[in-house]
């Protein structure tokens, strides 16, 4: 493709985002097809010869956009969003035009800087304890996912605890680590994959709030203590995915000082909301951390992938991560003035991703992230009151930012159909978790679209759907 075609063809694609993003709502929230239904139009083989790229873009619209799940929709209310803004679009088109591999600090000095850069802004924007900046000891990097971050915040955890010796000496059999119930399931996957078993894991119940108990987090600790067991790690979460409650991180906290336990905090979609003043008290503790994460790319208007990962002391880190064949030495990284961020993350490469996170925030500046994530807030409020006032009804969780988690007083089947055939109807999309044991439906409110109109009709064909459901 020459400039002159690729100016061409831009052009082409740039409009028919734009066309796109004008029309996201027309279109069913859920994919409508079943599996296999989108591969069986794709040709057998590859073409021999090039193709035109009007006919590759008649495909996108024929055969790729039926198998499409649009979580650019106002109506998408499952999981958490993962939004995507023009700014952000344009800063990761920017990152593939330059083709960066930012691997080492010397294979682009600017896309190094820049990250650490903004994600010092972001410990101020967010109000994040000032360990966490790369001034200090401590620094930022970004990852792709939450995931990677809880497995290199456990890896560095693991280092530390062993006295970086697990490579020389083998891996403790007996390391244990400690979660609430309602963790996301990378804290098992980081286990896992840091060879130290999924069992030992423990789960620790959540209280009334689905929030982690403290007292028997303590209490599991001294028994794994008692019978010989090395207690490492806590992941503390603030706002969990089943429910968006928010752990007590300031008693979980003392607790892993008393132990020497690292505690990493999973803030994945909640963070964001620290950016506003009076959503700061989900962050309470967080200054006994020992690292912290939260995705910009599902509440910040940055496109998927983006997490910010902190260190507050980033020497356990990069001594867990770090191996330097001959062919990486340079100049710079020997002066040690200057971060390398392969050494903070599991892969060697990595893309330009502070890019899009620097487009975001300067095209909105922070008042406009701010209004967002109000707004979503006040509708989730509205939404939880609506629930909470009708009979049928009931709340399954405390409303604490904009997740609200309820259920059809009918029981596990009637909410699995009202859900089923909500997301059926295409009009909507909602996802559902376990609290307490039964059922609940979970309304996520943080996709950038969305609009009172939008909360209102999703809680109408709630109520439609669950009188049709009782027939
Ligand atoms: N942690 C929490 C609390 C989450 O809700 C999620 C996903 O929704 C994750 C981690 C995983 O996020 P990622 O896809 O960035 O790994």
């Amino acid at each position: 493709m020459t400039p002159d075609e690729f100016r061409r063809c831009g052009r082409q694609v740039v409009d028919w985002i734009a066309n796109y993003m004008e029309t996201v709502e027309k279109y069913p929230v859920l994919a409508q097809v079943e599996p296999g239904a989108i591969r069986d139009h794709l040709p057998a083989a590859p073409p021999e010869l090039g193709e035109p790229f009007p006919e590759i873009m008649r495909d996108v619209d024929e055969i790729l956009m039926p198998g499409i799940t649009h979580w650019q929709s106002p109506n998408f209310f499952a999981y958490f969003p993962a939004n995507t803004s023009g700014p952000s679009m344009l800063g990761e088109l920017l990152s593939a035009g330059l083709g960066v591999q930012g691997m080492l600090w010397a294979t682009s000095p600017a896309c190094t800087e820049i990250e650490t850069h903004v994600l010092d802004w972001l410990v101020d924007m967010l109000a994040l304890p000032d360990k966490f900046k790369s001034t200090g000891n401590g620094g930022g990097v970004i990852q792709d996912s939450a995931s990677s971050a809880t497995l290199c915040a456990l890896l560095a955890a693991r280092e530390r605890a062993t006295e970086f010796r697990s490579n020389t000496d083998g891996l403790p059999h007996r390391l244990t680590a400690y979660a609430s119930v309602h963790a996301h399931s990378s804290v098992t996957k980081a286990m896992m994959i840091a060879g130290l078993g999924a069992d030992n894991l423990r789960l620790i119940p959540a209280d009334e709030n689905q929030a982690l108990r403290s007292s028997l987090l303590l209490e599991a600790i001294n028994q794994d203590v008692a019978a010989g067991y090395r207690p490492f790690f806590v992941c503390g979460t603030v706002g969990t995915t089943a429910a968006g409650s928010v752990d007590p991180l300031a008693a979980i906290g003392r607790i892993c000082a008393q132990h020497a336990l690292w505690l990493h905090v999973d803030a994945a979609m909640a963070g964001t909301a620290a950016i506003c003043d009076e959503f700061r008290f989900i962050h309470d503790g967080l200054d006994l951390a020992d690292s912290y994460c939260f995705n910009p790319h599902k509440w910040m208007l940055v496109n998927f992938d983006c997490d910010c990962f902190y260190v507050a002391e980033r020497t356990s880190l990069i001594r867990a991560m770090r191996v330097t064949p001959e062919y990486l030495e340079n100049r710079a990284t020997l002066t040690s003035e200057v971060i390398d961020y392969r050494d903070w993350q599991i892969p060697l490469g990595r893309r330009f991703r502070a890019l899009k996170l620097w487009l975001v925030i300067r095209s909105y500046g922070v008042e406009q992230l701010r209004s967002l994530i109000r707004e979503h807030v006040k509708l989730a409020r509205e939404f939880a009151a609506w629930v909470d006032a009708d009979p049928d009804f009931e709340l399954a969780a405390p409303t604490v930012l904009n997740l609200v988690c309820f259920r059809h007083r009918g029981g596990d089947e009637r909410n699995q159909r009202l859900l089923d055939d909500l997301n059926h109807s295409g009009r909507v999309f909602l996802t559902h978790a376990k609290i307490g044991g039964a059922l609940a439906l979970r309304m996520s409110i943080g996709q950038a679209n969305t609009q009172r109109r939008h909360v209102e009709q999703a809680w109408e064909l709630i109520r439609q759907a669950a009188t049709a459901a009782a027939n």
